[in-house]
């Protein structure tokens, strides 16, 4: 129900926890994060329930923060509210990390045919068929974000999809459809929301992703394409909230 991207400095899960407690007001029942680490690894947490049970988990038992990550409110529409069915979701690796709203409504027949391809499900969500897809696709190459160019035609529905990938540790991409994302653009730091709300304590320099687009994240580049790679220039605009 709600996301947060980031790529910048070593203090993600702040940005990230910050980030989704500003989104709350949308309402949820689970929350994750997803980071890759200084040292590189790509580390998840993922709870049922309030925000603040996430973070007296991460309370409990640290994570290593880093410099790149992504966070996740959820809204459950495809398996009971869970831990397992929180988001983020892995590819088939473990090196991929995916959150999605929305609903990708043709999520069975694809799960079929990545079954009869040998691989297995830990949760009943729609959206852990795309981290296996786009995990499935990147062993094709290209990168991280002409691999989910090649998932998101695949998929019917409604999605705001953000992933990250250890083999790309200063990189977040994203991708909509019928369903919202914004970029914020900071100094040697971006930041993804599905809402302003994700980022306006940041940055007030937004941008708007139009529909059926794909974005990519770097500490100092933003790049935005449609599904098949090609560029397009997006509108920036202020944000007139208060932080
Ligand atoms: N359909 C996905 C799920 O049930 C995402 C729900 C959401 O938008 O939070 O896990």
């Amino acid at each position: 129900c709600g996301i947060v991207g980031y790529v910048g400095r070593p203090k993600s899960l702040e940005v990230l926890l910050g980030g989704l407690r500003r989104l709350e007001y949308r309402g949820y029942d689970s929350a994750g994060v997803a980071i890759i680490t200084e040292d590189g690894d790509l580390v998840t947490r993922k709870r049922a329930g309030k925000l603040a049970v996430l973070i007296d988990d991460l309370a409990a038992e640290a994570l290593t923060d880093g410099s790149t990550g992504i966070g996740h409110t959820r809204w459950a529409t495809h398996g009971g509210p869970t831990d397992v069915n929180a988001h983020p979701h892995l590819s088939r690796d473990g090196k991929l990390a995916l959150i999605h709203n929305g609903i990708i409504e043709n999520f069975a027949e694809l799960k079929a045919e990545l079954l009869a391809d040998g691989y297995a499900f830990e949760s009943e969500t729609d959206t852990e068929v795309a981290a296996k897809l786009l995990g499935r696709e990147y062993e094709s190459g290209g990168g991280l974000a002409a691999a989910l160019g090649r998932v998101v035609v695949r998929l019917e529905g409604a999605f705001t999809l953000l992933a990250l990938h250890k083999d790309e540790p200063l990189v977040v991409v994203g991708a909509r459809r019928n369903s919202p994302l914004v970029i914020g653009l900071g100094e040697g730091e971006n930041f993804l929301g599905s809402d302003v709300a994700a980022f306006v304590e940041h940055t007030q320099r937004a941008v708007a992703i139009g529909q059926d687009q794909i974005v990519t994240i770097t500490p100092d580049t933003v790049t935005v394409t449609d599904f098949f790679g090609t560029e397009v220039q997006p509108t920036e605009f202020q944000v007139s909230w208060d932080a």
